[in-house]
C-alpha cells in the first residue's frame, strides 16, 4: 500500500497548504476590515469638525446689525459705503451689498461669536478675502478703479 500511503501524505500537504492559505485570507481580510473601519473613524470626526466650523461661521442677525452700525456701513476694506452710494444718488445705498465677515476666519481659529473678530465687508472685497487672505492683502489686489477710502481726506 506504498500508494496509499504517497497518496495521504499527499493530502495532508494539500490540506495543510489551504489551511494556511485560509488562514492568511482571514487575516487580510481582518486588516482590511480593520482599515475600513478606522478610516470610517476617521472621516466621522473630520465630518465632525466641519459641522462644527459651520455652526460657529453662523453669526447672528442682531451681532450683524450691530457690526454694520460699528462699522457705519462700510466696507472696511475698500470704503464704499451706503451713504457714499447715497451722495450719487438717494436710496442708491440700499442696493450696495454689505456682509459681516470674521477677520480671523473661524476654520483658522477665530471667534465665531465675538464682534470684535467681526467687520463690515461688501461682497466685492469679500468674496475676494476668502478664508484665508487678511485685509491688507486684498487692498494689495483690488483694482475696482475708484479711490473710495481717498474721498474722506
Ligand atoms: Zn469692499
Amino acid at each position: 500500500m506504498d500508494s496509499f500511503a504517497d497518496l495521504s501524505e499527499k493530502s495532508i500537504v494539500i490540506i495543510l497548504a489551504l489551511a494556511f492559505l485560509l488562514a492568511v485570507a482571514v487575516l487580510v481580510l481582518a486588516f482590511v476590515a480593520y482599515l475600513y473601519k478606522r478610516q470610517q473613524r476617521l472621516l466621522r470626526r473630520q465630518e465632525m469638525i466641519y459641522r462644527d466650523i459651520a455652526r460657529r461661521r453662523r453669526i447672528k442677525a442682531s451681532d450683524k446689525a450691530e457690526v454694520f452700525e460699528r462699522d457705519n456701513y462700510t466696507c472696511q476694506i475698500c470704503g464704499i459705503s451706503r451713504d457714499l452710494m447715497d451722495s450719487y444718488c438717494e436710496g442708491l445705498g440700499d442696493y450696495l451689498l454689505l456682509e459681516a465677515d470674521h477677520i480671523q476666519s473661524v476654520a483658522q481659529g477665530g471667534s465665531g461669536d465675538d464682534i470684535d473678530n467681526l467687520q463690515c465687508l461688501c461682497w466685492r472685497c469679500n468674496r475676494k478675502k476668502g478664508g484665508s487672505k487678511t485685509n491688507e492683502e486684498v487692498m494689495d489686489m483690488i483694482d475696482y478703479g475708484i479711490d473710495y477710502l481717498d474721498t474722506e481726506d
